[in-house]
């Protein structure tokens, strides 16, 4: 722990033709790994997996992905030493729905945890610790988003699950744990280790060194902070407001973000530095990722979990390790949803039932998944009443080769939807109608009778103390 830290594209758009995209579909779900046949040479041995997940995290804010002045070396070197993915999707812009599919490789109708309603992961959904577990492997998460909490589902399968209750500012927490941890591990005994850092989530408290790294030595004033308050509620009702206020909320906002994009590349230095330490790295398979990222008003808000356009669903995903292409970039449209199947079938442990196949390393299979759809979920106001999933306002999206935001209203059979597609955040199109209906026709087949077992009331008042307010309809 030697770094200094105070604190803790899209291809062109074209039209899928739905019918034949699930058909693909439905091929894939028993896919034998392609890249291991009988004659390909095996792959070296790997005894460690290590899943770092960056909260909030936009792929476009890493140099490797080619933001300029991008303070993150770190991640940049990674994808010098590995494969980038450079048209990775998140499965949601925001956390509790997106992490579930990380971690389960299911999408969120199938895991359960699909909104804030009082759902959460149910038990029966295979889990990719608990594949490792079962395999033998010593499995730990560190875990500094405050909201992420293993009574939800989240811990299953981890030998040990540490989390945070309060803090938004935590990413040294969770790492020094993980370095107590890692060395209580005897010399080659196989280990999952997941860690999840909440920078660059916001509140934005970057370290005092990152702050001045990225110029953030003049805050805005609390008239100034008004000013942008006012202004920014006028805009969202469309009335005229302060444009120089915003702009200049937005840039210092943009600096803020950067700062902590920072700090989270300085914590996985150390992660680094710390795995390092035990030994040569060559068993070790290490991917970077996030569960959503951030929006700057590109399409009229700030923050996320509110829309599905690129700048909160585009992430980075980063793998290095035995038998990955070094330097390796990959122009596929790919969903991280698969990488726990992915790490699973590269570490040679057996996937639990019900969890298909997948292999985002191999060209061939990531050709084949280009005919599908990306099912990608919001369904932040989404609740469950019977069966039937309802979703009050808004929304449910998919990607096939661009990406459709999908605003719905699914009440009493009676559905009426309307939607935008893009290719990339600066031009939005319009999709065809038809492809949105019949991908969410295909959406809600998957979808389950939500696990709404109750949760404590500790938990209840913890989430509630984070202004989650469970199962109140728009509850953000
Ligand atoms: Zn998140």
């Amino acid at each position: 722990m030697h770094s200094p830290r105070s604190q803790r594209g899209f291809r062109s758009h074209g039209r899928a033709s739905a019918a034949p995209a699930f058909v693909t579909l439905a091929a894939l779900s028993g896919l034998a790994l392609p890249s291991c046949g009988p004659n390909a040479p095996a792959p070296p041995p790997v005894d460690a997996v290590v899943l770092v997940v960056v909260d909030t995290l936009r792929a476009d804010a890493l140099g490797a992905y080619g933001a300029s002045g991008a303070a993150t070396p770190t991640m940049d070197r990674l994808a010098d030493e590995g494969m980038l993915f450079e048209r990775c999707l998140a499965t949601s812009s925001w956390t509790w729905p997106s992490t579930a599919s990380l971690l389960t490789g299911k999408l969120p109708p199938e895991h359960g945890l699909i909104g804030k309603d009082g759902s959460s992961i149910s038990p029966d959904v295979p889990s990719v610790a608990a594949a490792f577990q079962a395999a033998g492997w010593a499995t730990a998460a560190f875990v500094a988003n405050p909201i992420m909490d293993a009574e939800l589902g989240f811990g299953r399968g981890f030998d040990l699950w540490e989390g945070t209750d309060d803090s938004w500012d935590s990413a040294s927490i969770p790492l020094e744990r993980a370095s107590a941890w890692l060395a209580e591990r005897e010399p080659g005994e196989p280990f999952f280790l997941y860690v999840h850092l909440v920078e660059p989530h916001s509140p934005y408290r970057p370290s005092e060194e990152s702050a001045a790294a990225l110029d953030l030595s003049a805050p805005p004033s609390d008239e100034d902070l008004g000013a942008v308050t006012r202004a920014y509620n006028l805009m969202i009702k469309g009335a005229p407001y302060d444009e120089a206020a915003i702009e200049g909320f937005v840039d210092w906002r943009r600096r803020c973000y950067a700062a902590e994009v920072r700090d989270a590349d300085l914590a996985i230095a150390d992660l680094l530095e710390t795995l390092e330490e035990r030994g040569p790295m060559d068993r070790t398979l290490l991917a970077v990722t996030s569960d959503h990222g951030e929006e700057f008003l590109e399409h009229g808000l700030m923050g996320h979990g509110g829309q599905l356009y690129p700048e909160s669903v585009h992430v980075p995903l980063i793998l290095t390790g035995p038998g990955i292409a070094q330097g390796a970039r990959i122009p596929e449209r790919v969903e991280n949803r698969l990488l726990g199947p992915t790490l699973l079938g590269l570490a040679g442990v057996g996937r639990p039932q019900g969890l298909a196949a997948a292999n985002l390393t191999d060209a061939e299979e990531r050709n084949l998944r280009l005919d599908e759809p990306s099912l990608l979920h919001l369904g932040n106001g989404g609740w469950i009443e019977g069966s039937e999933y309802l979703i009050p306002e808004e929304q449910q999206g998919m990607a096939s080769n661009g990406v459709v935001t999908l605003r719905a209203r699914l009440e009493d059979g009676d559905r009426t939807a309307s939607h935008r597609a893009f290719d990339n955040a600066s031009a939005p199109e319009a999709a065809d109608p038809r492809d949105v209906v019949e991908v969410t026709s295909e959406f809600s087949k998957l979808r389950r009778p939500a696990n709404t077992a109750p949760l404590s009331e500790e938990l209840e008042r913890k989430l509630r103390g984070l202004g989650y307010n469970l199962g109140r309809k728009g509850a953000r």
